[in-house]
């Protein structure tokens, strides 16, 4: 049976708790559209931490690479994945939806008493994903094309950013 850790998310967060592991990317069946191929293994940190501006906050550190396809030469290539993040949680839909939307702030998520690791890793690397995924040499020609810079985690965070004004 393959790793599937659950966690009480205030829980683990109070009792400052970590975990830690990996899954071969072949396991995220969400990540697959968008995948060139499922080789590679996607390892995770998981740490509580009590208090971090007034709520209890997971941070997830996920570390790999990923292989897709680029849009502009359709070549394969390899998309290293090393980030962090950090949940803030919510005990309710409420205070989730209170929430300024802020995509330069941490997100908060509904805290539940049963939490799926791998979920919670899934959906942090399906937003980092770059809508049109390029290899950095055809990045930057499209960029300098298009005159303006695409980084390699433009995904969804950068959306909302830009949307804001
Ligand atoms: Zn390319």
């Amino acid at each position: 049976m393959s790793h599937q850790p659950v966690i009480d998310g205030l829980e683990f967060a109070k009792s400052s708790s970590k975990l830690q592991g990996a899954w071969p990317v072949a396991e995220f069946l969400r990540l697959h559209d968008v995948l060139h191929s499922t080789a590679g293994t996607l390892r995770y940190e998981l740490r509580g931490v009590p208090e971090e501006r007034g709520r209890p906050v997971l941070r997830l550190k996920i570390d790999g690479s990923l292989q897709l396809l680029c849009q502009r030469c359709l070549g394969a290539f390899e998309f290293p994945l090393h980030m962090e993040v950090s949940l803030r949680l919510a005990a309710t839909q409420f205070e989730v939806d209170a929430e300024p939307l802020d995509a330069e702030g941490p997100e908060s998520i509904l805290a539940g008493n049963e939490m799926r690791v791998q979920a919670l890793v899934e959906d942090e690397v399906l937003l980092a994903m770059p809508i049109a995924p390029r290899h950095p040499a055809c990045a930057s020609s499209a960029a300098d094309a298009a005159g303006r810079k695409q980084t390699p985690f433009a995904g969804l965070r950068g959306l909302i950013g830009s949307t804001k004004h």
